[in-house]
């Protein structure tokens, strides 16, 4: 059931009202993704950059990135229409970290409306950079994509990393990857996050190695982790996808170390409402 540590009762409140980390959240309780953060640093090889980052949200469908001011706007109005929402997060259509207007629009919506929870998802990279400015902004609930804790595997899923202006391709880029990831998580674990883990179930590349990540994050103290299917694309396109019933084998497999998320919709990145019954917000 992953982690032993008892939350507080803060972290309580952000657990069963954010319909990604509580199941029964859903049906009360709603989530805006803000589209502001075009860039990314990495190349994922089941991602066409065009659209939506796949780590958190659904391919297939790009965002219009909006900028800071235009995101307050809109969240502003659908609070008012739908004041069930309680969760402001950054998924896309990008990296969240790599690009400022996160923060930016972030650190408005704490200023404006201090009640609501804050969200992030991330490939990783940056996090150990960037930890403590999340913390001060007082984001709460953290997702990492972690599809390998093995830099052999990794490399198979990775074609580059951007770092401090340097790009890095092969297992080298896995290696820096997977170290950051692990250590951002670490970082993260020592604050008052709530931390989710992302992994893409990319059959015949690390569907025998999702059992290993899952035991490594339950080391670390992860609260939950979220396996989502391959949609093959890219450098990935050959590949099946995962039937259903390869997912749901995994899925309890490593539910011994920790605890499944299993009603995750892949959402777009400018998401708005409860889980799946998204409101229209163009
Ligand atoms: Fe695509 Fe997201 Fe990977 Fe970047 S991190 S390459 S946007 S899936
Ligand atoms: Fe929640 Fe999954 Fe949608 Fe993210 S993509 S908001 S985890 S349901």
């Amino acid at each position: 059931e992953g982690r032993d540590v008892p939350f507080d009762p803060e972290q309580l409140r952000k657990i069963q009202s954010h319909p990604c980390f509580s199941e029964k959240a859903c049906s009360r309780f709603g989530r805006m993704h803000l589209p502001v953060a075009p860039k990314c640093n990495i190349q994922c090889n089941y991602c066409i950059r065009k659209y939506d980052c796949v780590n958190e949200t659904r391919p297939g469908v790009s965002s219009d990135v909006l900028t800071p001011q235009q995101a307050i706007e809109r969240a502003s109005e659908m609070f008012k229409k739908y004041p069930y929402i309680k969760v402001v997060g950054v998924a896309g259509p990008g990296e969240p970290l790599y690009n400022p207007e996160t923060f930016e629009t972030l650190k408005l919506i704490k200023k404006k409306y201090p009640n609501k929870i804050l969200c992030i998802s991330t490939n990783g990279l940056l996090l150990p950079d960037k930890i403590e400015e999340l913390t001060e902004i007082g984001i709460s609930n953290l997702t990492i994509t972690i599809n390998a804790i093995d830099p052999k595997i990794g490399k198979e899923i990775y074609s580059y990393i951007k770092y401090n202006d340097k790009e890095y391709r092969g297992q080298e880029a896995a290696e820096i990857l997977i170290e950051k990831q692990l250590s951002g998580l670490e970082k993260a674990m020592k604050t008052d996050m709530i931390i989710k883990v992302n992994t893409v179930l990319i059959p015949t590349v690390n569907e025998n190695h999702i059992k290993d990540i899952a035991k490594k994050i339950h080391e670390k103290g992860v609260y939950l982790q979220n396996i989502t299917p391959l949609i093959p694309q890219y450098k990935l396109k050959d590949i099946d996808p995962p039937t259903r019933e390869q997912k749901k084998k995994i899925q309890e497999e490593c539910s011994e170390y920790v605890r499944q998320m299993k009603h995750c919709r892949q959402c777009r990145s400018d998401a708005v409402g409860k889980l799946g019954e998204d409101k229209s917000c163009q």
